[in-house]
């Protein structure tokens, strides 16, 4: 007789790199895939070289990717390894990508090709941009996409993709359903974006199709000293204190409207409500915004009716004059005007000029006096990042002030129990977290599993 098992391998401790599977029968799903980011303690620093053609097997040795039979190739695999290669796994396996963060898709790229991965069609399309930029995955491969609300088949296991809102666009979470009961995983999601009503949506449609396991995100989650019980009462109030992704184009004029010099703003470009809340901003002060040349691309292709400068760096002046432009950056040069350092610093104060950590270099040839820098959620992140400090030994030089306006991609303690009590499953599996134990619900039971532990759905329950 077929049984529905779940096994968790990433994910339930630690910000990210969340990776479970599901099988049924001989029919499997697996979601997410990415990498957990810890700059303090992973292995891999700047230093050591990578092994392109020995990635699969390199990562395997440091467990960054998951021990899991039937995904990888033979070739990657290292030559000792008791795992199943993917052509000898007997049954079907699809890997579902919930959103296109690091630390949920870092490694797909690895997984064969024989083994199709999904992903929303919002996710699909943010994908192939990135990609054009350089900001693709390791790995060659092609990806699927999927249709939130539309359930597709991975041999007899059911999965629906249900949308929600996150600091990325295309993030959805998933129901997935076979003959022994449902579960509902919610990936990365908040309240305080600019469509909380993708998340209402996705409760009401959730609750329609029932569900027994719930598996949620808790990054907000905190120690006891650090969030008391009472601050963790469901409710769908903003607090004064809260900066929501609407509200960051006022705070960007506010900081800005008095200063006589420049605006620098440093975002992760993944987050086109970001560059369109940076370009609002722009409006609200009457700044011109200029964009790094990539940034431009994702806001070309996802804001279309919008306008902005190009940023011209070092980079791009080179290979202008050299004939080395890329197609795409070509197309781009041509569709919106560039925008020299010499010429922002004739009228400073005019400006909202991005500028990544990776460019941090191209702050010396901009005047800055009178100017201010807004770290918006950027990277370095914060201070557990050492290139953090480095940043700040680099404002420090040129004397540019800094100004923290940004806000996280997660759910408030507060909203994740209110989403929480709405969902109301019988069965709450907390991760993406440090401390995943501080969520729990008002009926069901709380599990936390272990890792490599197989557990039993059955008769809308999990059991071990
Ligand atoms: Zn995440
Ligand atoms: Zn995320």
């Amino acid at each position: 007789m077929n049984q529905t098992t779940l096994i968790f391998h990433g994910g339930l401790r630690t910000i990210g790199g969340t990776i479970v599977s599901l099988q049924y029968g001989e029919d499997r799903v697996i979601f997410d895939f990415g990498l957990v980011y810890n700059p303090q303690t992973n292995i891999l620093d700047a230093q050591i070289k990578l092994r392109e053609s020995a990635k699969t097997r390199d990562y395997l040795t440091l467990a960054m990717i998951p021990h899991i039979d039937g995904i990888y190739s033979k070739a990657s695999l290292p030559k000792s390894s008791s795992l199943i290669p993917a052509n000898q796994f007997p049954g079907e396996t699809a890997v579902l990508i919930s959103h296109l963060h690091l630390d949920h898709i870092g490694g797909m790229g690895l997984i064969d090709p024989s083994i199709p991965i999904y992903m929303s069609k919002d996710s699909y399309n943010l994908y192939q941009t990135l990609a054009l930029i350089g900001e693709g995955v390791d790995g060659d491969r092609t990806y699927e996409s999927c249709e939130y609300n539309q359930a597709f088949f991975v041999g007899n296991i059911k999965v629906t993709p249900l949308q929600v809102d996150h600091d990325i666009p295309g993030a959805c979470g998933f129901h997935i359903e076979t003959p022994d009961g449902a579960i509902l995983y919610t990936g990365d999601l908040r309240l305080h974006g600019s469509h909380p009503e993708r998340v209402e949506s996705f409760i009401t449609n959730a609750k329609a199709l029932g569900f027994d396991v719930l598996i949620m995100e808790g990054t907000t989650l905190r120690s006891e000293d650090e969030l008391p019980e009472e601050l963790l009462v469901a409710s769908t109030d903003f607090p004064k204190t809260l900066i929501t992704e609407n509200t960051i184009p006022t705070l960007f004029t506010e900081l800005l409207q008095d200063k006589k010099g420049i605006g620098i703003f440093n975002i992760y470009h993944r987050n086109v409500d970001r560059i369109a809340g940076v370009i609002q901003a722009g409006r609200l002060l009457n700044r011109k915004v200029v964009l790094e040349i990539g940034t431009a691309q994702i806001a070309s292709d996802f804001l279309p009716d919008e306008t902005f400068y190009i940023y011209e760096s070092e980079m791009l002046r080179q290979r202008q004059a050299n004939n080395k432009l890329e197609n795409w950056q070509t197309r781009l040069l041509a569709a919106f005007p560039i925008i020299s350092a010499e010429e922002i610093n004739n009228n400073s104060h005019e400006y909202l000029v991005q500028n990544s950590y990776d460019q941090s270099l191209e702050l010396f040839d901009l005047h800055t006096e009178g100017g201010l820098y807004l770290h918006a959620d950027g990277v370095p992140l914060g201070d557990y990042d050492p290139a953090f400090h480095n940043l700040e030994r680099i404002l420090n030089l040129i004397g540019l002030p800094k100004a923290f306006v940004g806000t996280g991609g997660h759910a408030t303690p507060q909203h994740l129990q209110y989403i929480l009590e709405k969902l109301d499953p019988n069965v709450l599996i907390p991760l993406h977290s440090f401390h995943p134990e501080r969520l729990k619900p008002k009926r069901g039971k709380q599990l936390l599993p272990q890792y490599g532990k197989t557990y039993l759905l059955q008769r809308g329950d999990l059991i071990e």
